[in-house]
């Protein structure tokens, strides 16, 4: 029998606020001594009052709105109810019935449409270390702004959840609300991952929890093994059930952390110290151009590749130089098209005055062999000099044309245009 894999994605993203989501703490905690961005709200004291930071709830809406969510009018915090050292009230501070956005979607480069279920407003937990025996709490995380991204069981492979994984990252750079640097654990992801008989369209009956794994690489390589174990176990006819489970990296497998006796009961119920949110529509967010529609944009408009134009908006710095530099470009005939393979091939640094590129790119054409009869006669000696790549390449070995690319570079002293190069060694060699 075939399998497919179903899989839906949790993930988590710590917004970059200046305090905390419901206290004046600084949530800057990153590498500060332990314990020393605390007060009586986010150490969980008897008595204290939270009240909601803004600033998290507009970087929610931002979050929501770039992944095509509706903003609900009405949204409300509840408390998840559950004990455990790093989190001192004995809940946390989530959503779950009236999340403040829903229903998006994110589009793979395929094409392929990943449906947004929610993306709701929560508070982080306190961090622990356990070392020596001894279990240490850090508190300087406790209540730092967190949101979380749910989706529906639409993936069916790592690899689109690796594209996911990355896409998100970039939104959330691009609207410059978090780092969303994996290792530091501003972005975690969670996979719950099942396997069913190919064209079976219900969902399995169970799901496994893939948590705590802090990279893009160990989470696709988790996913992997999970499937062939699930696979596996479904041909012996075992019965898999629902679990939660991590990521050994050294032995490179799944190890099991929590079976379903063991998951919680939340007891969820509305947050009586913190009012409704209400008008959350209403909000008025900037958002700035998302990757997609300048990637879209920049292929139209500039008139280049795909791959090329994924690497300029990479970031959104990158983007904005790259068009600067087009801008400068101007006057002097330089295109896009040339900017673009100097800044992709050259892997340039954006403090780079722009105009600095501009004249780069100018005297390099200005110096390249511009004369056919000239370049030809290079590419013939440089065959001549090389007989045995030129036959490799009449007889079918692609690659043996680098060498003669090689040749010609060397004997016009770098002043050939590498694209111009290939196409009369392909001429000759035809
Ligand atoms: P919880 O907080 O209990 O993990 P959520 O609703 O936040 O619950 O997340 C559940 C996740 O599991 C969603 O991403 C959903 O798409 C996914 N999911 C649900 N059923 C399955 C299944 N059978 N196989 C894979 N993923 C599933
Ligand atoms: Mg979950
Ligand atoms: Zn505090």
């Amino acid at each position: 029998m075939k399998y497919e894999t179903v899989i839906g994605i949790e993930v988590h993203v710590e917004l970059n606020t200046k305090t905390k989501m419901f206290c004046r703490c600084s949530a800057d905690y990153f590498g500060k001594e332990p314990n020393t961005h605390t007060c009586p709200v986010c150490l969980g004291l008897p008595g204290s009052l939270p009240i909601i930071n803004e600033e998290a709830i507009k970087k929610c809406i931002q979050i929501g709105l770039a992944l095509g969510c509706t903003i609900s009018s009405k949204s409300l915090f509840e408390r998840k109810n559950y004990f455990y050292p790093d989190l001192p009230k004995g809940y946390q501070i989530s959503q779950y019935r009236w999340p403040l956005c829903i229903k998006g979607e994110l589009k793979l480069d395929s094409g392929k449409v990943i449906r947004v279920n929610r993306a709701h407003q929560e508070e982080d937990t306190a961090k622990l270390t356990h070392q020596g025996g001894e279990s240490l709490i850090d508190f300087n995380r406790s209540s730092v702004p967190l949101v979380e991204v749910v989706t529906e069981p639409d993936f069916s492979s790592s690899e689109e959840v690796r594209e996911y994984a990355q896409k998100l990252q970039q939104i959330f750079r691009y609207l410059g609300v978090s780092n969303a640097d994996m290792e530091r654990g501003d972005m975690r992801l969670e996979a719950n991952v099942s396997v069913r008989p190919e064209g079976q369209t219900e969902l399995p009956p169970y799901r496994v929890e893939l948590k705590n794994i802090n990279s893009f690489r160990f989470m696709v390589a988790a996913i992997e093994y999970e499937v062939k174990r699930q696979i596996e176990a479904h041909e012996k006819g075992e019965k898999l059930s629902q679990e939660t489970r991590g990521w050994n990296e050294d032995k490179k497998e799944t190890y099991l952390q929590r079976s379903k006796e063991e998951a919680h009961d939340y007891r969820y119920f509305p947050e009586p110290d913190l009012p409704e949110l209400k008008n959350m529509d209403q909000i008025k967010v900037d958002l700035p151009e998302l990757p997609s529609k300048k990637t879209e944009r920049f292929v139209s408009d500039y008139e280049l590749n795909k791959q090329q134009v994924g690497i300029l908006v990479e970031s959104i710095e990158m983007a904005d130089y790259f068009e600067k530099v087009v801008e400068a470009g101007k006057q002097n005939n330089v295109t896009p098209v040339q900017i673009a393979n100097y800044i992709v091939n050259k892997k340039v640094d954006l403090s780079v005055d722009p105009k600095q590129i501009i004249n780069d790119i100018q005297d390099k054409t200005s110096n390249l062999i511009s004369d056919d009869a000239e370049f030809e006669k290079l590419a013939k000696q440089a065959i001549e000099e090389n007989q045995k790549s030129a036959d490799d390449f009449r007889a079918g070995k692609e690659n043996a044309i680098q060498a003669l690319i090689g040749g010609v570079m060397r004997l016009s002293k770098g002043k050939a245009d590498a694209a111009q190069t290939v196409k009369i060694l392909r001429k000759l060699l035809e």
